[in-house]
């Protein structure tokens, strides 16, 4: 079995920061890319809030510079799911993961960097048209509905970002907000309100995605007057917010609720000795690039710590 000082699971932000700091500490770092490489801002288009670049960058350019640093420092990125953990609770053994089904590793620390998933309404309806003009993600899938009216639903960011997308390359963006407010930054509310071909519908509920073979509508209902209607599209995107990859996790680390693992305060350690959490997976409140950058910093340094504690494995 290959055995590991340091293995990250997941390379977003927060993966490839703690790897730049891990292979810099000559921890070796393996790193687990999930399905996804790069994470979620590779779906995002202009990332205008990440320190160190005055003009913007794109997301997936940005999450290519992030695996190029990593690299250049020798971590040892591997295109691979880690489909099962089983944690040591002893200080200083190792714990064993398993890539992809089949193959088992051990690893002396770990460092979860998994991030989150995009959340959808859980109609019928929505299910059946998935990839038939339902996406939970505009950047990805908004150049297949150019010149199509398109609906977005959600109140948040997210949403204002999407409809935002949507509108430059759609002649018509409705977004339904199922309370009277968005809660989205207030910025991002002025966007979208100045934006003359997005229409926003404040108390609206989504009942149905319409269509056969492809989207061609959705039912709704305002919330406070129980009236039906039908707003006609051929594409929905939904943008209600994200749920954290931490299901593989359950039963052996805390977490809330919502799958969100809990860390020690001011740090990143889980409930287990030398298993580390970072970014999204842990975040429910910032959730953004840097953050999660901070904390696979953190998660990093405190592996490095921890293997500095225990030079040597101890038996499980
Ligand atoms: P949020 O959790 O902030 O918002 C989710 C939205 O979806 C809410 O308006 C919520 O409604 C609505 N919603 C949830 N469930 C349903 C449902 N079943 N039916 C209808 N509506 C529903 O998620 P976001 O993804 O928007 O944002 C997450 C975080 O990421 C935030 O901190 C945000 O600021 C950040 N972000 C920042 C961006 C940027 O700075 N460029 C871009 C995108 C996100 P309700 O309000 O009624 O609960």
């Amino acid at each position: 079995m290959e055995k590991h000082e340091c293995v990250i699971i997941g390379s977003g932000p927060a993966g490839y920061t703690a790897a730049v700091y891990a292979a810099r500490a000559d921890l070796k770092p393996i790193m687990y890319t999930g399905l996804e490489p790069g994470g979620q801002l590779t779906t995002t288009t202009d990332v205008e809030n990440f320190p160190g670049y005055p003009e913007g960058i794109m997301g997936p350019e940005m999450m290519e510079d992030f695996r190029k640093q990593a690299e250049r420092f020798g971590t040892d990125v591997r295109f691979g799911m880690v489909t099962k953990t089983e944690f040591s609770k002893i200080p200083g053994a190792s714990h064993i993961l398993t890539i992809d089904e089949n193959t088992k590793i051990e690893a002396r620390t770990v460092i979860i960097a998994t991030g989150a998933t995009a959340k959808y309404l859980g109609l019928e309806s929505e299910k059946k048209m998935m990839g038939h003009g339902v996406s939970a993600c505009a950047i990805c899938d908004g150049f297949f509905f150019k010149g199509k009216d398109v609906v977005v639903v959600g109140g948040g960011d997210s949403a204002a970002e999407e409809a935002t997308y949507l509108s430059k390359l759609c002649p018509k963006v409705t977004l339904l907000v199922r309370k009277d407010a968005m809660r989205a930054s207030q910025i991002m509310i002025k966007r979208v309100e100045n934006t003359p071909n997005i229409t926003i519908m404040y108390n609206t509920d989504t009942l149905e995605v319409l269509g056969e073979k492809t989207v061609s509508g959705v039912r709704v209902r305002n919330n406070q007057t129980g009236e039906e209607q039908i707003v006609e599209a051929e594409g929905f995107f939904v943008a209600i917010g994200h749920k954290p990859n931490t299901d593989i996790f359950k039963g052996q680390l805390d977490m809330d609720e919502v799958g969100y693992l809990k860390t020690k305060p001011g740090t990143a350690s889980t409930n287990l000795p030398g298993v580390f959490a970072t970014g999204d997976a842990q975040d429910k409140i910032y959730r953004q690039a840097i953050t999660a950058a901070g904390s696979g910093c953190m998660g990093a340094l405190e592996a490095e710590r921890y293997l500095s504690e225990y030079e040597e494995t101890v038996e499980a």
